[in-house]
C-alpha cells in the first residue's frame, strides 16, 4: 500500500525538520515539505518518525521463565534455564509472537531471536517462530542456536581437574545439516525473514562447527552470530582450550566479518578491540541481560572510539526479564558515563538512535536498505506520538524518547511499508487473545529447584575462586 505521512517531524543532522515522507511499493520514494500525495495520506503533525530500531539479539522462547531465575551468573543460570525449557512448539510460537509485540511497541522493527531448539523438533521449533514473525509482520532474523559441546564442557575446567564431558546429543554434521534445511525451508529475506548461522559460543562449540557455519555462510550468503565473551568463566576457558584469546581464535579460524554480531563482547582485551574493528564485527550491547547476570559493563566507548559497529539488544527475557528495546537503548547508553570522566566520550541520544537503527542494518548486511529514512530505503519505520504524556512537556523529542521513559509513545509501525502497528495497537495479531494464551499456558511458579544447579554448583565456585558454601 502507498501512503504519505504528512508534516512529520524528522531528526536533521543536527536539528530537526517537518517534512512530508511518500512511501511507495515498500520504500522511501520522497522525503521533502509539501510533497504530493501518493496513496493514502496519514496526519503526522506532533508526531517523530525515526528508522525502526533492532532488537539485535534475544532468545524468543526465554519468556516463559522470565522472572523466575534467582540471581545468578550465566553459566549456572543457564544450567537452571535448560533444566526448564519449553519443550512444546505451540510455547515457542507463542513467545516469539510475545517477543514481536513488545519489540514494535518499543520501537524495534527487527528482532534477531537466537533461537533455542527443542532437541528432536529442531526444524518444528524454527518453523514455529517463523509463523510467529511472519504473522506479526515485523523483520525477522531467526538464528538457530547450536552447540555440539554439553554444557558442562562451557565452565572452565581449572588448572588441576580434568572433567570429562558427555558427549553432545546430537553429531556436528547433524546440527550442520540442520541448518542448511533450515536455510533452504526459511531462508525468505525479501519476505522478512532471514536465517543465520549462530553457534552459540566458543564455550560450546567446536571448530568443526564454525567452519561449517563459515561455509554455510559463504554459500548461502548468510549473516554470522554468537555470543562472545560474555563473561570472565568465558575469557578463562579460551585461554584453556586455545591457548590465545576468544577473539583471537575467531580471528584465525574466520569467523569475523562484517556480516558478524556478537553478543556481549565484556572481557575483550585492547587487541581484540582492534581485531572487532578491522574486520568489521558488529558489537551487540546488551545492558540488562549483562547487569542482571552479573557479566559485566561492557566497554562501548572504547569500542565506539576504536570505530567498532555497535547495536542493541534486548536478549532473552529470563536474563532482562523484559522486551523493551527502548529500556535497554536507554540503560546501555548512560551505563557507560560511570565509565569515563571525559563525558565528551558519553553517548547522546542522538548517536543511540544510530547505533539502535544503522548500527543493526550495518551488522546484518542491509545498511543499504534499513537503518536510516533515506530515500531509496525499505520503509521500516517507527512514528512517536510527541503528544503522549511520557513525551511532554516539549523539549527534545529524542531526549525524551532516549532519557526518558516512554510509555504508549509508539503511534505506527510500518515494516517494508505495510503497517502493522496503528494507534499504539499491533494489527496484524489479536493480542488481547496472546495475552489469554500466554495465561493459560503458565502458572505461578515460586519453588522450583535446578537439578542441574545443584550438580555444577561447587565446581563452578571453586574454579572461580569463590569459596565452596553451596546455596
Ligand atoms: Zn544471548
Amino acid at each position: 500500500m502507498n501512503f504519505t505521512i504528512q508534516n512529520v517531524l524528522i531528526a536533521t543532522v543536527n536539528d530537526y525538520a517537518t517534512v512530508d515522507v511518500q512511501v511507495v511499493d515498500g520504500a522511501i520514494a520522497a522525503i521533502a515539505p509539501r510533497l504530493e500525495v501518493v496513496g493514502t495520506a496519514i496526519n503526522g503533525e506532533n508526531k517523530l518518525l525515526l528508522p525502526g530500531f533492532f532488537n539485535a539479539h534475544t532468545h524468543s522462547s526465554e519468556m516463559w521463565q522470565r522472572g523466575i531465575i534467582p540471581p545468578l551468573p550465566l553459566e549456572l543460570w543457564l544450567a537452571q534455564l535448560y533444566d526448564f525449557a519449553p519443550l512444546d512448539t505451540e510455547k515457542v510460537y507463542l513467545s516469539a509472537l510475545g517477543t514481536a509485540v513488545e519489540t514494535l511497541l518499543s520501537g524495534g522493527t527487527s528482532v534477531v531471536d537466537h533461537l533455542i531448539l527443542i532437541p528432536g523438533k529442531e526444524l518444528e521449533t524454527i518453523a514455529s517462530a517463523v509463523r510467529a514473525y511472519k504473522e506479526v509482520g515485523i523483520r525477522a532474523f531467526v538464528s538457530p542456536l547450536i552447540q555440539d559441546e554439553s554444557l558442562t564442557a562451557g565452565i572452565p575446567s581449572g588448572e588441576t581437574t580434568a572433567l570429562t564431558h558427555k558427549p553432545y546429543f546430537r553429531s556436528t554434521a547433524a546440527t550442520l545439516e540442520l541448518i542448511e534445511e533450515a536455510v533452504r525451508q526459511f531462508h525468505r529475506p525479501d519476505e522478512s525473514v532471514s536465517i543465520l548461522v549462530a553457534p552459540t559460543g566458543i564455550q560450546l562449540c567446536s571448530d568443526a562447527l564454525f567452519q561449517g557455519c563459515i561455509e554455510l555462510s559463504n554459500q548461502y550468503n548468510l549473516c554470522r552470530h554468537s555470543h562472545l565473551l560474555e563473561t570472565k568463566a568465558q575469557e578463562k576457558l579460551a585461554q584453556e582450550k586455545y591457548g590465545c584469546t576468544a577473539v583471537e581464535h575467531l580471528n584465525r579460524i574466520g569467523y569475523l566479518s562484517d556480516r558478524t554480531t556478537l553478543a556481549h563482547c565484556i572481557h575483550l582485551t585492547n587487541t581484540d578491540i582492534a581485531i572487532l574493528a578491522e574486520t568489521q564485527s558488529t558489537v551487540v550491547h546488551n545492558p540488562l541481560s549483562n547487569l542482571r547476570i552479573g557479566s559485566g559493563i561492557a566497554p562501548i566507548l572504547k569500542y565506539r572510539q576504536a570505530g567498532v559497529n555497535v547495536t542493541f539488544g534486548c536478549d532473552g527475557a529470563s536474563s532482562n526479564d523484559s522486551q523493551d528495546l527502548l529500556e535497554a537503548i536507554k540503560i546501555g547508553s548512560i551505563l557507560h558515563n560511570v565509565t569515563d570522566l571525559d563525558y565528551q566520550h558519553w553517548i547522546t541520544p542522538r548517536q543511540a538512535v544510530e547505533m539502535a537503527s544503522h548500527g543493526g542494518a550495518k551488522g546484518l548486511n542491509m545498511a543499504n536498505e534499513l537503518g536510516s529514512l533515506t530515500v531509496g530505503k525499505k520503509a521500516d519505520l517507527v512514528m512517536y506520538d510527541l503528544t503522549s504524556l511520557s513525551l511532554l512537556p516539549r523539549t527534545d523529542p529524542i531526549g525524551l524518547l532516549i532519557l526518558g521513559r516512554p510509555t504508549n509513545a509508539i503511534e505506527s509501525v510500518w515494516v517494508s511499508g505495510k503497517q502493522i502497528v496503528a494507534d499504539g495497537k499491533v494489527t496484524t495479531i489479536n493480542v488481547d487473545d496472546l495475552r489469554q494464551q500466554l495465561f493459560q499456558h503458565s502458572q505461578w511458579d515460586t519453588k522450583r529447584k535446578s537439578e542441574t544447579v545443584a550438580q555444577i554448583e561447587a565446581h563452578y565456585r571453586w574454579v572461580m575462586g569463590l569459596n565452596l558454601e553451596v546455596r
